[in-house]
């Protein structure tokens, strides 16, 4: 069965049809008239406001009045069923949801657009109306891998609930404020990805931790990478998965933790309705004016560290627990050179047999301790357990249980490129000293410095000029060996 449709994003849509291509000038309103063989559907933005027979063909004539981007604008035809679910908003009005899918798969695509009515009801509660409830919502199903989201009418090529969430999302995030520039793409792709989140966080509980788990692991399988968008002349950077999608979205997630939720979701409000942006088109700094007037905060060091910065922190904590309180100490590495720091609020919980609080320590330096009053003595403790902050290789050592037991030796980060760094801890007399081994155990190194017994130990070792590799870290007396292992990248 033949099928026509179109994709125009980023740089197509004037190789299909006369336009102003830019991303400073939404067309202001647009009419689509499309004829095609009698038995065939035209899919398109807006509204249908006819549909007429002449002899084989039919003419259909689609009409929006909502400003639109060029890259928006699309139609789709072939022989499509055709069905509307129709969603309550929370003032009262109904959406229709006007689907045109292929006959074959009119059963799954039923189940999944049914199943989005709670989603959209939730991103009209959480955000503002949807932004085109004079017109419709939609979907045509077309071939293409994934989705597509234009404007009033998204395309897809399946209907399952993460796909049709995220376009979904677009209609608030990329359709009625749109990029401003394809190095601002994250706030079109992040935003949808983190609205799939958000998805998981409020209609599907059980997804949510494992979402956010994966989203990390994804993000922090390579070192290095900004969510800014630093070449626009490449399409696979400017969708790139892992930075613009996923990175995009934990950032907006940390923006959320470090702002507080009430003060992140008026910032959105305040964004979809700021009237230099709304319907238009936004900059970061649009996003990052609006999230300043509803937390109060300055949000610089965040949008420097977490948007233009590249990579993520590793933190290495040491808690200490004493009668009625905690003292806890913060070392933080970093992936990448281009931030020598995140400054964020580190949340930790401690537990007993009978009590379970989280502290949240508002962390500006490296090595930073505190000391928190508990009320109780925790014995064990968990680092950043709701995942609130992009962070990988962390480790967490209770002091005490280790000084009074336990000899030990940690390395992080893992993998490691520059720097770093060894906690030990090695009771006994004598002082020792570290070595690194390789594989075969063979020495290839030996770092001067003396290793304290009886002490928690933090040493920084230069391995810049070493091959890359695995190796140990060792520490040896004549009871004792402890070893560690280490990637150099
Ligand atoms: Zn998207």
């Amino acid at each position: 069965m033949p099928v026509i449709w179109t994709l125009s994003e980023p740089f197509g849509a004037k190789d299909w049809w006369p336009c102003k291509q830019s991303l400073n000038d939404k067309i202001d309103s647009i009419d689509i008239i499309v004829t095609c063989p009698r038995d065939y559907r035209d899919g398109s933005n807006g509204v249908l406001i006819s549909e007429v027979q002449i002899g084989d063909y039919k003419s259909y004539h689609w009409k929006s009045r909502y400003p639109i981007a060029a890259y928006l604008v699309a139609l789709a035809v072939t022989n499509y069923s055709s069905y509307s679910d129709y969603v309550p908003l929370l003032n009262g009005d109904s959406l229709q949801m006007l689907n045109y899918v292929y006959p074959e798969n009119l059963g799954e695509a039923r189940s999944g657009t049914h199943e989005l009515i709670n989603v959209i009801r939730l991103y009209d509660s959480l955000f503002i109306q949807y932004p085109f409830s004079k017109e419709k919502y939609g979907h045509a199903q077309f071939s293409w891998g994934g989705g597509m989201e234009h404007q009033t009418m998204t395309f897809v090529s399946g209907f399952g609930i993460d796909l049709l969430a995220h376009e979904c999302a677009h209609q608030w995030f990329g359709d009625m404020v749109t990029c401003g520039s394809w190095s601002d793409i994250w706030l079109n792709e992040g935003f949808a990805t983190y609205c799939e989140g958000l998805t998981n966080e409020f209609l599907y509980q059980s997804d949510w931790y494992s979402w956010k788990a994966k989203e990390i692991g994804y993000i922090v399988s390579n070192a290095g990478g900004s969510v800014f968008c630093n070449d626009t002349t490449e399409i696979n950077r400017i969708f790139d998965g892992r930075l613009t999608y996923a990175k995009g979205a934990y950032v907006l997630h940390m923006l959320r933790w470090v702002v507080g939720d009430s003060a992140f979701f008026q910032g959105l409000k305040y964004y979809l309705t700021d009237a230099a942006i709304s319907y238009g088109y936004a900059r970061t700094a649009d996003l990052q004016r609006n999230m300043e007037l509803a937390s109060g905060k300055d949000l610089s060091d965040f949008f420097n560290q977490w948007y233009y910065g590249e990579g993520y922190p590793s933190y290495y904590t040491l808690w200490n627990p004493t009668d009625t309180s905690v003292d806890i100490t913060i070392e933080q590495t970093t992936s990448h050179p281009s931030v020598s720091f995140f400054s964020m609020p580190v949340p930790v919980e401690f537990t007993d047999a009978s009590h379970d609080t989280i502290v949240v320590l508002q962390n500006t330096f490296s090595g930073q301790s505190f000391s928190v009053n508990l009320g109780f003595s925790p014995t064990n403790a968990v680092f950043d357990p709701d995942l609130w902050i992009l962070s990988a290789y962390n480790t967490l050592t209770n002091i005490n249980s280790e000084s009074q037991s336990v000899d030990f030796i940690d390395v992080y980060p893992v993998p490691s490129s520059n720097v770093i760094g060894v906690t030990c801890h090695v009771s006994g007399k004598n002082s020792n000293n570290l070595e690194i081994v390789n594989m075969k155990g063979e020495r290839i190194k030996i770092i001067s410095e003396n290793i304290v017994p009886n002490k928690v130990n933090n040493v920084s070792i230069n391995i810049e000029k070493l091959p890359a590799g695995i190796y140990f870290i060792k520490l040896a007396d004549s009871k004792t060996v402890l070893m560690k292992k280490f990637v150099k990248q």
